[in-house]
């Protein structure tokens, strides 16, 4: 089939738009329909990217001008006038700075696939070509599309799911490569500035990827490009051949910083394998114009966030500590939520769309994060595998196993990835499936901490403070001076008492409380004291009482148990030790 090709040009990027010049092949046909996509991969939310396109044009042999009609709320409809070609032109505009869509700036342009190319609405499969114009102060494009051999800036993609999977970056970035059984992998940094140690990133990024090579026991890509972007913003999404990541320039400079970062970058590579290759049937090939829907985003990112820790800290570059750290973090997030109550984790999987990227003042107290609660199930199944088999087998194996089966073009069902899981333990996982993933009852930690050896610390009061210190319950934010309710979680003092969200804090017991007063306020009285708040709704004023509740004592901060047995011992160590695969290459 005739490729479609594109031209980017950016002929006044601090404007933010891009210019798009398409040459379409009509195969013949009178008319000829071209889509959009409303949505990106890996991110669940209906965008309408078709509300950033300007000046949507086309022109056929001889430069007729050809009319173009719209025929959805992202197709149009271009009447050929005969020709074997159309010259389709429009312009997009980008500034939303994310991961997912497009932005263009003087500094540079971050080019995703499904909020830039419109396409042919019926065959996706064939070649799409894409030659990037320079704009004078810019020096190179990074991407993973295989470059065109005689063509500067210009690259192919084999299908329009490879293009929309392959964002570009357009600009002046620091490029640091290393080479690993002649992979080429290349991280580019857009916006080091002298700060950001892209050198020091680079080495690191190379053990994280040399662990993982040895994790899954191959190497699927032939290069691997990390797009890293010092936005002041986060955020990460996963590709085939390619991630990009959004952090701070400087995220170099302080150790809690970086260890972020690396576990971004891990994260994200992981999905190479888990999500992108192994993945479940409706992860691909992608519908572009709808919702799709799976129950397996515990797999896809529960799995990769608890592997994307845990592959750095045997890969040496983090401490056991720290790994414990942000595993307990975790752990913590997911029971203080109310929301793990209500909604469980594969229908917070399936309502992705609607939940998990649509939160409002309401989402802790109706629904819980697929990726934390995902990483807490993939540690507790971890841990029941291991128990279960004497710790000859882990979820390492799991994830070998199902990806052999599984990563080709087919996909997996939730039910197949469970019974990989049975496969592998040689045991039976219905109560672990029917209460932790379709179940919202609390989860239990004490078989896992007992395989690996662990306990949850004590929470011990500080010296010369009341053990349990009053609070309210509710997330206060201070807002242009004023001190504001945020959040009112479910099962709170604030929430028996009637606080609402966006209620501003006046006073309490009469006594005025400035927004920088309320922790030391709060450090005059015990829990089960009872206070009068004066607060402003909507400018009226209004007075609650409310009897203060306690800080929880529960600690969810895990740390070795002095007294593990050697067995104990020896299965912590297995756990966290480097993955022992040979790699296979070739
Ligand atoms: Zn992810």
């Amino acid at each position: 089939m005739d490729p479609i090709r594109y031209t980017l040009s950016f002929t006044a990027p601090h404007t933010h738009y891009v210019e798009v010049r398409a040459e379409v092949p009509t195969s013949g046909q009178s008319e000829v329909e071209l889509m959009m996509a409303v949505w990106t991969p890996g991110s669940y939310l209906i965008r309408e990217y078709e509300r950033h396109v300007e000046h949507v044009a086309a022109t056929g042999s001889g430069s007729t001008a050809l009319s173009v009609t719209k025929s959805a709320k992202n197709r149009w409809v271009v009447a050929t006038g005969g020709a074997d070609a159309v010259i389709l032109t429009y312009r997009v505009y980008g500034r939303e700075m994310s991961v997912r869509t497009n932005w263009i700036e003087s500094g540079f342009a971050l080019i995703n696939g499904a909020p830039t190319f419109l396409t042919l609405a019926d065959s996706h499969a064939r070649p799409h070509e894409v030659t990037v114009m320079l704009h004078s102060s810019w020096t190179r494009v990074m991407t993973a599309l295989p470059p065109l051999a005689d063509k500067e800036h210009s690259f192919r993609a084999a299908t329009y799911d490879m293009l929309v999977d392959s964002p570009i970056l357009i600009g002046s970035p620091a490029v640091h490569a290393f080479e690993i059984d002649g992979r080429i992998h290349r991280l580019a940094n857009e916006g080091e500035a002298g700060v950001f140690d892209g050198a020091r990133a680079a080495r690191d990024l190379e053990s994280i990827a040399r662990e993982q090579h040895r994790f899954w026991g191959s190497i699927p890509y032939r290069s691997y490009v990390c797009l890293n972007l010092m936005t002041e913003s986060g955020g990460g999404l996963e590709h085939c051949d390619s991630a990009v990541l959004m952090t701070s320039r400087w995220a170099t400079r302080t150790r809690k910083a970086y260890v972020g970062w690396l576990e971004l970058a891990s994260h994200e590579l992981f999905h190479v394998w888990n999500g992108k290759r192994l993945r479940p049937f409706a992860l691909g090939p992608f519908d572009y114009e709808r919702e799709v829907h799976t129950r397996s985003l515990w797999v896809v990112e529960g799995i990769t966030d608890y592997y994307g820790d845990l592959l750095l800290h045997r890969a040496g570059l983090t401490t056991r500590e720290e790994f414990l750290a942000s595993l307990s973090n975790k752990i913590d997030a997911l029971q203080t939520t109310p929301g793990r109550a209500v909604h469980s984790i594969i229908n917070a999987s399936f309502d992705a769309w609607i939940k998990f990227y649509r939160p409002d003042e309401n989402s802790p107290n109706t629904s819980i994060s697929y990726y934390i609660k995902g990483s807490v199930v993939a540690f507790l199944l971890d841990a029941r595998i291991r128990r279960v088999s004497s710790g000859r087998r882990s979820l390492d194996d799991v994830m070998r196993v199902a990806y052999e089966k599984y990563s080709g073009e087919r996909g997996y069902s939730d039910q197949e990835f469970r019974a990989v899981v049975e496969e592998v333990a040689r045991a039976r996982f219905e109560s672990f499936w029917s209460s932790v993933l379709e179940g919202t009852g609390e989860l239990e930690y004490a078989e896992a901490l007992d395989t690996l050896g662990l306990r949850f610390k004590t929470a011990e009061p500080e010296m010369g403070k009341t053990p349990r210190k009053a609070t309210l319950g509710a997330v206060m934010k201070i807002d242009g001076g004023r001190l504001v309710v945020s959040q009112i979680r479910r099962g709170t003092p604030g929430h028996e008492a009637g606080l609402n969200v966006d209620d501003e804090l006046l006073a309490i017991d009469d006594f005025r409380v400035r927004p920088d007063q309320l922790d030391a306020r709060m450090e005059q009285y015990v829990a089960g004291d009872r206070v009068s708040l004066l607060v402003a709704r909507r400018d009226r004023l209004i007075s609650l009482d409310v009897v203060l509740g306690a800080e929880p004592s529960k600690s969810w901060q895990l740390e070795v148990d002095p007294s593990a047995t050697a067995g104990q011992r020896a299965g912590l160590d297995f756990w966290l030790a480097p993955s022992g695969n040979p790699v296979r290459t070739g």
